[in-house]
Parts: C-alpha cells; sequence; structure tokens
C-alpha cells in the first residue's frame, strides 16, 4: 500500500483528480490517498491558500498528485505552484509531449520531453512594485552601477540564474536522457541577448554535455528558434532542457502541438519528493460542468505509477488511454473535430471508458 498525497485544487482541479484517482484504483495498484486541500477553498478554511498541512503531508509521503490551482493575477497571494515547487525545492519539471493517434495533433512525429528549471530564473519572486521606496532605491543603485538607464516609472522582476541550479537542471536531463533510452538533449536559451544569465545556462551545459560524450548527444538551440523548429520539425528533438520561463512557454507550446493542454502530463521532481500535475490550469469557466478532458490528469498518474516502479500499471493505463483517444467514441469536446460536436462525453464518461479499458 502507497500513500499519496492528493491534492484536488480549484475550478476542474476535483473532476480531473477524480477521474484520475477512479483509473489509477482500477489497475488494482493500492494507494492510500491523502487528501489536502491547497488554492481558493484552502483560505476559507485556514486563511492560506497553501497550509502548512499540505507540505507537512508531502514531505512524509514523498509522492503526491495535484490538479490545478488558482493564481489571482497581479494582486493577492503567490502562486501557490511555484511555492510548492520552491518549498519542496522540485527543481525539475518533467513534461512530456508525444503523439496519440486520434488527437488533433498537429505533428505526428513527436516524442520528447521538456525538462524546464523549476526554482529561479524570472520565477523566483525577487520583484519590486513601480513606485515603492526599494524599487526607487534600486533603480537609482542600477542606474549608477552602469551605463544602460532604467526609467524611473519602472516595476523590476529579477532574473537569479544560477551556477548550482543550472548544473543541477542540466545534470538531470542528462541523466533523464540514459535512464530512459533518450538520444539528445537540447539546451534552449537567449544566451546571444542575456549574455551572463542565459550565458551561464549555455556554458554550464556545454561543459556537462562533456561527461556525456558518446553516450548523449548535445546542441543548444536559440529559444525563438527553438519554436519555430518545434513547429517544423518537432521530430528532430529528444530532451530539452530550458531555464523557468522559456520551459513554461515551449511546454504549453508542446501541449499545444500534441493536441491541446487537455492531454499534456506533466511532473516536479526533487532530490527525494515527486509532484505529479497536468499543464493545464483550472479552466474556471468549465467548473463543476463535468465538460473537461481528464487525460492530463490520468497520464500525470501514469508517471507517478512509473516513480513509484508500478511500470506494468503504467503501461496498461496508457495504453487503455491511448485506445479511448483512439477510437474516438467517449471522449471530451476538446477531442472531437468539431468542438461542438454533441457526441462528445463528459469527464467522468470518458474516464469510465479508460477504466472499462482495464477490464
Ligand atoms: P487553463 O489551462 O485553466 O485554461 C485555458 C483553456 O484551456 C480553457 O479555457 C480550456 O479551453 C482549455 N483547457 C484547459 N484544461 C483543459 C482540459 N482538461 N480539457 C479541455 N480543455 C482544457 O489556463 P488559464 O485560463 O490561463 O488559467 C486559469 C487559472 O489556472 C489561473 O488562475 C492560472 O493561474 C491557473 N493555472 C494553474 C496551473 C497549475 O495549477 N499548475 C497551471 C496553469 C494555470
Amino acid at each position: 500500500m502507497y500513500r499519496v498525497t492528493l491534492i484536488p485544487g480549484d475550478g476542474i482541479g476535483p473532476e480531473v483528480a477524480e477521474a484520475m484517482k477512479q483509473c489509477i484504483e482500477k489497475t488494482g495498484v493500492k494507494i492510500q490517498w491523502d487528501e489536502q486541500p491547497a488554492g481558493e477553498h484552502a483560505i476559507a478554511q485556514y486563511g492560506t491558500p497553501l497550509p502548512e498541512r499540505v507540505l507537512e503531508s508531502i514531505r512524509k509521503n514523498k509522492v503526491a498528485i495535484k490538479g490545478p490551482i488558482v493564481t489571482p493575477i497581479g494582486k493577492g497571494f503567490r502562486s501557490v505552484n511555484v511555492q510548492l515547487r520552491q518549498a519542496l525545492d522540485l527543481f525539475a519539471c518533467v513534461r512530456p509531449a508525444k503523439y496519440y493517434e486520434g488527437t488533433k495533433s498537429i505533428v505526428k512525429d513527436i516524442d520528447l520531453v521538456i525538462v524546464r528549471e523549476n526554482t529561479e530564473d524570472l520565477y523566483a519572486g525577487v520583484e519590486f512594485d513601480l513606485g515603492t521606496p526599494q524599487t526607487q532605491e534600486l533603480i537609482k543603485m542600477i542606474n549608477r552601477l552602469q551605463p544602460k538607464q532604467v526609467r524611473e516609472d519602472s516595476a523590476i522582476t529579477i532574473k537569479p540564474i544560477s551556477a548550482f541550479a543550472s548544473e543541477r537542471i542540466i545534470r538531470y536531463a542528462f541523466e533523464y536522457a540514459l535512464k530512459n533510452n533518450r538520444k539528445k538533449v537540447t539546451a534552449v536559451h537567449k544566451a546571444n541577448i542575456m549574455k551572463f544569465t542565459d550565458g551561464l545556462f549555455l556554458k554550464t551545459a556545454q561543459k556537462i554535455a562533456e561527461e556525456y560524450r558518446g553516450r548523449i548527444n548535445f546542441e543548444d538551440v536559440i529559444v525563438d528558434n527553438m519554436c519555430m523548429q518545434l513547429v517544423q520539425r518537432a521530430s528532430f528533438f529528444d530532451v530539452l532542457v530550458l531555464p523557468n520561463l522559456y520551459g513554461d512557454i515551449v511546454s504549453d507550446l508542446c501541449a499545444g502541438l500534441i493536441g491541446g493542454l487537455g492531454i499534456a502530463p506533466g511532473a516536479n521532481i526533487g532530490d527525494e519528493i515527486a509532484l505529479f500535475e497536468p499543464v493545464h490550469g483550472s479552466a474556471p469557466k468549465y467548473t463543476g460542468k463535468n465538460k473537461v478532458n481528464p487525460t492530463a490528469t490520468i497520464l500525470s498518474g501514469v508517471l507517478m505509477l512509473r516513480h513509484i516502479k508500478e511500470n506494468k500499471a503504467a503501461d496498461r493505463l496508457e495504453s487503455a488511454v491511448r485506445e479511448v483517444i483512439k477510437e474516438g467514441k467517449f471522449v471530451t469536446y476538446d477531442l472531437k473535430v468539431n468542438r461542438d460536436d454533441p457526441s462528445a462525453v463528459g469527464t467522468r464518461e470518458m474516464a469510465d471508458a479508460i477504466c472499462r479499458k482495464l477490464g
């Protein structure tokens, strides 16, 4: 019996989390779910969207899976998702993007894995708001220290990229490639413009690539060029390693390439703890409507099963998902050619169809 922390989350979270739980249970793997509230619901009850008990549960169980959690834009609380990754030092965000027959994927020969640095870069949370004394002091200092002048009416976000975090994520990407029979790591950056921060990331990648020479191929690609190449020839890529912001954006691009957010799973990995979650957010307009695709969360469950070494159950569940999508009968609106197709089923019905395939 495994113990896994389950955070249903906000919006469509509880519905897709329930679907995932049902499918995992159907594989026969015995899991005791330690359900924990986080996000909007938790604020009312605990005065914070991330109660300490959630972190304690994850630290104890070491494995967690979550639905999406709302982040109010521009005000209120910091992103719970970012806080979780930072508090638990889940430094690697791993997001596979692969083709399943029957999806509206615009590329068919895609099978790559995104490894995104999760703890620093512009997501580190070092921000200075417009007009505060701290911001004014910082701007004065910046303008004194170097010739490029920052306007006084600026807000500032700091982009720290460290040698430590770069080395850790790049090494993780190479090790992931080795363990998963992948052939190539591509480092994605903008070192031509951000010579120091992205420059450090690139130099670190080049240094570590030397250690894997002859076992794993290496190349680097500038992020804007990467976006174009992904659309034109995604099959050329295998494992991508990126700093935080580019990783976030390129993940959504790849989710789009494989047929939408509804089928894009993810994992946040640390030295000891792993937290699985779909790439998509809480899609508030669909809350409680039994409408959205549970696949991204179910496939996040597949990644979780692989993580706890229940590989057979993981393969069976992935095959069940693959078959249901290929048949195209019991699928949600986003997998239909026409999104208004009245034959689309709901979240629960798609999960039921996947469970039926599991026997
Ligand atoms: P979103 O992913 O919630 O939704 C964007 C659109 O994608 C939806 O309107 C819907 O059309 C589609 N979509 C998303 N999930 C789907 C699914 N399972 N099946 C079918 N279609 C699906 O993005 P958003 O609207 O930018 O964000 C809403 C909220 O979610 C925000 O508060 C944001 O901060 C949060 N968010 C959380 C996470 C997370 O918890 N990791 C990730 C992204 C966004």
